[in-house]
Order: structure tokens, then C-alpha cells, then sequence
């Protein structure tokens, strides 16, 4: 299984996690990506390490709600129009999710990687000498004071359903929130407070400081993206601009545009991208942690560089452009919770303070981590949804096990790729 060489495809989180782990078991590991290292999704998300999510995406709770929504071009999931005819088979598999016994399922499965994440991520981060990119103070889920009062019933609600799955969490009052987090002001009628949750101050340097390792450890990267892999060869052959590469196995962690590498290898995929925004706000020590507002589906998370505002979901492809009015109202979501925020205007914000990211999703919200039905030597990590962070240390982890042929730390069976 040593000096076996492996090309690991996209140094997004979850392919610099998989290329580190790969290396550190002595193997001869080369990363591929055209984009750089931790450019994609995994460049601006909200750096929660958020194993309080358990619940998939597909609710049935959404569905009275989700017409309206969608079609909103300033709510908090929104469908392009003309996207419509190409996310259909996703959403009507999306729909078929949210029967009760596929929730059920899905939740043990999302479950099954939360479990592990943040002690594999304190593992790997002791590795590379970075624990300070980790910080663990909770975060906090606040609900909005609102005129019919009927957020008291969801506070209580969800704070059953969390603890039906066993997520460490408090609830607070008003006054208990303000205690951890001063700078809320008093549009919070109280909060869930998740107590074994994380969050980093650099998603971006996370991923820098995991490709020093990578290096440093002998890893090599290639600054291109790859164009064809022929996997009948034995060895396998990758090719990026004309040049040919040559290895042993290959682990394909592109992301959003996984689909495409896959079905190139026999593999149809019902991947679609989530597209989500955030918006850098020049302010620091506004937070201690971070905090997701259930009213307002967005979430803010003190980072080294300013506050973040993150969050909501759009379909409309990899490749149209970003409506970054979408980074912009997560402004006025963030100023009703923190009257600190007051004097901030989005035109003093530069052009760099907006960013739009592809969550990779499937509609069950589980990831892929498999090897190929068709080539032993193929394998795939991708599809990570809103939790690639989150399960970036987990999901490499599990599959160098497979890899090298060993008893996984959680049975795969859920995140195969020919469940579809
Ligand atoms: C607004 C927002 C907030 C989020 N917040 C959180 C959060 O708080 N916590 C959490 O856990 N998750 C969060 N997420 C989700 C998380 O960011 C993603 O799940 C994660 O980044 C996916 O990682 P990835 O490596 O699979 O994909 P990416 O980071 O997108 O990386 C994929 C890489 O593959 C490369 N690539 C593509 N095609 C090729 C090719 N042919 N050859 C070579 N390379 C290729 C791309 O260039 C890219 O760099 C958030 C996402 C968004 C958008």
C-alpha cells in the first residue's frame, strides 16, 4: 500500500483533508486543482463546525413555505427561473427524501459523521500544529421576538427535537443570551445554545495551513484542472493541459463539479449546487461565537478578518453569476440583531466583501464516500452539502480506510454512490 500513487482531484476542504490523510498513511499523494488551494466553497463559508446539524435538508415542513420562497428573489432559498427544467429530477428526489422513513435514515447517517467531526478535526489540527484554528465555544441558534409571540413555541419545539437526538444544547432566555453575547440587542426573545459545537477564524487559512503540511510531508499539487481521466488504463491516466499524469488510484473531491469527473467514470450523480453568499463586515470582537438566526436563515461568525454574515440557498447552476444582492441583505438581517452595526452602509463595503460559494448537494444531504462500482481503483469524497466543513477531517478519514482496505470507523453503506 506504500509509495501506492494517488491523485487527489480538487484542493478544496475535503480533498486537502483527504490528500493529507492519504500522505500521512505513505502514500505518494499529487493534488490537482486549476482554482488554487481552498478557493471554492471552502474559501468563504461560515466556519461553523456545526455537528448540531443533523437534521436533512429535505423537511416536509418546508413544503407549505417552499413555493413562495422560491420563487422570492431576496428570500432565503431562491430558484432561478430558467434553472427550473435542469433542478427538476433533483427536487423531485428531494421531495421523495422527505418521506419519514428516508428522514429517519438520513438523520442516523448525518449523525453517524457529526459524531466523529470535531474530534477528528482536533486530531488533524494537532497534527499540522493549527489547534488555534479551531475555537470551542458553542454557538447559539436565537429566535426573534416577534409580535404573535409564536416564536416561544418554536424555540421549545426545536429545542425537543434537538435533544430527541441527543445535541448537547442549553436553552436561554433573553437575558442568558445577552449575558454570552452582549452586542445582541433586544429583538432576541432567547436561544438554543449548542454546547459542543466549533467554529474556526479562517476557513481559508485552515485550508492553507493543511496544504503546508500536505507539502511538507512531500505532497505535490498541480496547478490545473483536470480535463480527462481514462480509467480502464491500469495505471490510470490523468490529463490536465495536454500532459499526462500517471497513478495508481485516483480519489475525485471536486466539489460542486464532481458531477461531471463521475460521470466521466460511469457514475450518474443527482449533484446540484446550493449556491450560498456571504458578506465581510470590517468589525471585530462583536462576537465569541457563532450566531444563527432561525427567523432569518442566516448566520454571523466572528472571524479574523471582520465579521461574517453567511447563508442562504440559491439553484441556479455552477456557471451564471452570482446576484451578490444576496450578500448584500444578509446586511439588513445582521444590523436587526446587532445595533452596533448601525452606522455600516453596504456602499462603503468593496467588492471583495461579497462572495458566492457552490455547496455541493445531493438530495438526501449525505455525502459520497465510495469507491467506484465499475473501477477498483476510482474513488469519491464529495457532496458535502452545508457541512463540508464540518466533516472535512471525518470524510478523509473514512475514506483512506476504504482505500486501504480497511474497517471504516462508520459503516459507508449510507453514502453510496450508486444509492440513486
Ligand atoms: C455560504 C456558505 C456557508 C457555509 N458554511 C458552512 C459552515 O459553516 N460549516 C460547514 O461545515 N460547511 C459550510 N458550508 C459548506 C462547505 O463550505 C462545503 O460543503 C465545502 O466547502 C465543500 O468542500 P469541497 O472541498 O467538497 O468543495 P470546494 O471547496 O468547492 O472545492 C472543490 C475544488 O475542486 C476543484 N475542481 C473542480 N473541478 C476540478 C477538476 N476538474 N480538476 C481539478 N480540480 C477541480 C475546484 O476548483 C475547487 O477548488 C458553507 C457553504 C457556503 C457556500
Amino acid at each position: 500500500m506504500n509509495n501506492q500513487k494517488i491523485a487527489v482531484i480538487g484542493a478544496g476542504i475535503i480533498g486537502l483533508c483527504t490528500a493529507f490523510e492519504l500522505q500521512k498513511k505513505g502514500m505518494e499523494v499529487t493534488l490537482f486543482d486549476g482554482q488554487g488551494i481552498g478557493q471554492g466553497a471552502s474559501f468563504g463559508n461560515a466556519g461553523h463546525f456545526a455537528t448540531e446539524q443533523v437534521f436533512p435538508l429535505a423537511d416536509p415542513a418546508l413544503l407549505p413555505k417552499l413555493p413562495a420562497m422560491l420563487f422570492d428573489p431576496l428570500g432565503p432559498f431562491k430558484l432561478k427561473l430558467s434553472y427550473l427544467p435542469k433542478a427538476l429530477p433533483w427536487f423531485c428526489r428531494f421531495l421523495s427524501a422527505m418521506r419519514a422513513s428516508e428522514r429517519l435514515k438520513n438523520t442516523a447517517a448525518i449523525r453517524a459523521l457529526n459524531d466523529h467531526a470535531i474530534t477528528r478535526w482536533q486530531q488533524l489540527l494537532r497534527q499540522i500544529n493549527s489547534e488555534h484554528l479551531m475555537t470551542k465555544k458553542g454557538s447559539l441558534l436565537v429566535y426573534d421576538n416577534n409580535a404573535n409571540n409564536t416564536n416561544e413555541k418554536q424555540l421549545n419545539a426545536d429545542y425537543a427535537h434537538y435533544r430527541s437526538q441527543g445535541i448537547a444544547l442549553e436553552k436561554l432566555s433573553a437575558a442568558q443570551v445577552l449575558v454570552k453575547e452582549p452586542s445582541l440587542g433586544n429583538n432576541v426573545l432567547g436561544a438554543l445554545y449548542f454546547t459542543d459545537v466549533a467554529h474556526t477564524s479562517s476557513p481559508k487559512l485552515l485550508c492553507d495551513s493543511i496544504f503546508q503540511a500536505f507539502t511538507a510531508f512531500g505532497g505535490q499539487f498541480v496547478n490545473s484542472n483536470v480535463d480527462e481521466i481514462k480509467s480502464e488504463t491500469n495505471p490510470i491516466t490523468v490529463t490536465c493541459e495536454k500532459q499526462h499524469y500517471q497513478f495508481d488510484k485516483i480519489v475525485v473531491c471536486a466539489g460542486a463539479h464532481a458531477k461531471k469527473l463521475a460521470a466521466q467514470l460511469g457514475h450518474h450523480v443527482p449533484l446540484e449546487s446550493e449556491r450560498g453568499y456571504h458578506l465581510m463586515l470590517p468589525v471585530t470582537h462583536t462576537l465569541q461565537r457563532p450566531v444563527a438566526s432561525s427567523d432569518r436563515k442566516f448566520i454571523m461568525t466572528p472571524m479574523q478578518d471582520g465579521l461574517r454574515l453567511a447563508g442562504t440557498v440559491e439553484f441556479a447552476g455552477n456557471d451564471n453569476a452570482p446576484d451578490y444582492r444576496r450578500s448584500d441583505m444578509l446586511l439588513t438581517h445582521a444590523k436587526a440583531l446587532l445595533p452596533s452595526l448601525a452606522d455600516i452602509n453596504l456602499e462603503d463595503l468593496t467588492q471583495q466583501a461579497r462572495w458566492m460559494g457552490l455547496r455541493p448537494s445531493l438530495p438526501d444531504s449525505l455525502p459520497i464516500i465510495d469507491v467506484s462500482k465499475h473501477n477498483k481503483s476510482v474513488y469519491f469524497n464529495f457532496g458535502h452539502q452545508h457541512l463540508g466543513l464540518t466533516w472535512g477531517a471525518i470524510s478523509a478519514t473514512l475514506l483512506t480506510q476504504l482505500l486501504r482496505g480497511m474497517t471504516s470507523d462508520v459503516p459507508l453503506h449510507a453514502y453510496r454512490i450508486d444509492r440513486f
